[in-house]
Formats: C-alpha cells, structure tokens, sequence
C-alpha cells in the first residue's frame, strides 16, 4: 500500500500516522512517487486500513498494490516515467540510444566513438572507467582518469555520460563525473550499492541481474526508489540460460512483461546478449519492436584491437545504419 501525503502534511499529522501503523504492527517506510511524498506499507496486518487512511485528513489518496515491489508497480503511477539528461531521453514514448566502447581506453578512442556514435543517432555515450572482468588478470579500467575522459567527451559532443560503478564508493565518485550511473549485472542484488544509489540525485542505469527473475529485478529497482530516488532505467541484458550458443540469451518477452509491470523506462543491451557482433542488429530489431524505451549498444573504432568486449561492438558505420532502422521499428510500434 502507498499512502500519498498531501503538500502540507504536517509534522504532527505524520507522528500520528506513524503511530496509527505501529499500532497495527505494520513496517513503513517514507519516500516520494512522481515527486510526491509518500509512506510506503508492503504489507498490513489490518484489512480495515485503507477505509480508516482515506478519513484522515491530509492523505491524499491511498493506493493498494498487490506486488511485492510497491513504487516500481505500474499499479503505483499509471503515468511512464520519463529520464532525461542532456538530450537522452527515455521512457513515454521517447527511444533513446546510448553507445559506446565497453571500456574507455584511451582519450583519442573515447573521442572519436563519441563523435561516431552521436553522427548515428545516440544521445549518450557509455563507456567503462571501472570494469567488473571475470578473470582477475583483464584489464580492469582506467578507473578516475577513465572518468575524466569521459567527462572531456561529454565536453566536446555534449553526450550524456553513462559509466558502471562497482561498490558504493565508486557511486560517489562516478556522481561526480557523470550523467547516469550504471549497474552491472554482477552487482544487480547487490543490496548496499542499491541503497547507495537511492540516496544519490542522478539517474540510476540498472542492469537485470543475468539469474534474476522479472520480480527480484523489480525489487532490485525497488531499493532504489524506497531510498527517494525515482530516476531508474531498467536495463535487459540477458539472461544464463542452458543455450550456450549465444553470450546469453535475450528474452524478448521481458519486455511486453515489464512495461506491464512497472511504469520504470526499459531499455535494452543487445550487445552483451549476442555476445557477438553479427547478431546485434536482429536482437536490436526485435527489442525495439517489442516496445523497449531505448538501446544500449557496444560500438568500437576497431573492434578487433578492443581491449575489451571487441567480438561483440559494432562499427560506427554498423551502428548508424542499424540505429535507423531501429528508429523506424520504434516509430512503427508507436514510440
Ligand atoms: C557492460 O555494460 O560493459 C557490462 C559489463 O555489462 P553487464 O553488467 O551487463 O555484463
Ligand atoms: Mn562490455
């Protein structure tokens, strides 16, 4: 359940609220929705609750949800919610294309992919500073002169940065110097960094973790939005299945699940999916066409030197005429 607090409830109103709750046993917890105050009850153990809520005054409306995930809920705020940074733009009808290496390793590189990509349709540039490499002898990113890097490709194309941090320190730090903060996968249930970036004021990138369900993906976002921090893109990666053919395996129909679900933007990556090149634009085509807000895609100047995740970038030339295309589907299945 979501209560929604009128502007000027006051400080009185909310103690007897609160003791009104603790009285029932019921757990709460104070965040915003749509900009809005609210107090968050996951569960009630009073089935009266709503009825004696909507008689006091200040409450401006009660909103009973029945999933586990209660801000993330569609059935919270039946309005998309719309992340814009620079001139990103995502979720509500907008289709926003992010590319970029998947990892910075120079600042010519960063540059030129940046100036490529944005040529092709892109609105922002994502590309690694700190990099989660499963063995521990891969280059690991160029860590803070990686950040700044990117922050001189924001400077001279005006892209939104998008960069992965790895623990909460690095949150802080990537705040600095971007536009978004991305989650990888690998720290997807990582719930301290979760909690971390709710606290922040940025728009949080949140990748599926690859063995999440859609609910536990959900509940991911959802510590992120119980914090106070509303700004959250969810991210479809793929998912480990027992396929081995492809890097993992891109479940289309996340999609048309999640935009049911959650009034969250989704976007996808069709890059880490595939695993390869060759079969990003389908999977591209198909995320577009099932109703995705958005495109993350790994783009590199020479894919074949890369020092990182070159099987799977596409060529500056290979984006730009891939993200048309895509923007036709997007326009076609009305984005
Ligand atoms: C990445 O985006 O470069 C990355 C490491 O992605 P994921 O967390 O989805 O594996
Ligand atoms: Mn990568």
């Amino acid at each position: 359940m979501i209560i929604v607090l009128a502007k000027n409830f006051g400080r009185s109103q909310k103690q007897k609220l609160f003791e009104l709750l603790t009285r029932h046993g019921d757990s709460f917890r104070e965040s915003k929705l749509g900009g809005q105050q609210v107090i968050v009850v996951p569960e009630t153990n009073s089935n009266q609750l709503s009825e004696v809520l909507s008689r006091l005054s200040g409450i401006e409306r009660v909103i009973d949800v029945n999933e586990p995930y209660q801000l993330c809920s569609r059935n919270a705020k039946l309005t998309d919610t719309v992340i814009s940074v620079q001139e990103f733009k995502t979720g509500g009808g907008s289709f926003g294309i992010i590319g970029g290496p998947c990892t910075v390793e120079s600042e010519k590189q960063t540059i030129e992919i940046a100036i490529r990509v944005r040529k092709a349709g892109a609105a922002a540039l994502r590309g690694g500073a700190f990099k989660p490499r499963t063995s521990p002898y891969s280059f690991q990113g160029l860590k803070e002169s990686g950040l700044k890097i990117l922050a001189k490709a924001r400077a001279e194309t005006g892209l939104a940065i998008i960069t992965e941090a790895m623990n909460s320190e690095e949150v802080s730090l990537v705040a600095e110097y971007a536009d978004v903060v991305q989650i990888g996968t690998r720290n997807a249930q990582n719930y301290r960094i979760l909690e971390k970036c709710g606290e922040m004021r940025l728009p949080i990138l949140l990748k599926r973790g690859f063995s999440c369900t859609l609910e536990e993906f959900l509940m991911s976002a959802e510590y992120i939005l119980a914090g106070g921090n509303e700004q959250v893109i969810l991210c479809e990666r793929g998912i480990r299945t027992f396929e081995t053919y492809q890097r993992y395996t891109f479940p289309v129909g996340a999609i048309p699940a999640l935009k049911m679900l959650t009034h969250l933007p989704i976007i996808v990556d069709p890059s880490h999916a595939a695993g390869r090149a060759e079969f990003v634009p389908s999977l591209s085509f198909a995320a577009a066409a099932a109703g995705a807000d958005g495109l993350l895609v790994e783009v590199h100047n020479d894919p074949k030197n890369a020092l990182c995740d070159g099987r799977q970038s596409l060529t500056p030339k290979e984006f730009e005429i891939m993200i048309k295309k895509c923007k036709k589907i997007a326009k076609l299945v009305s984005k």
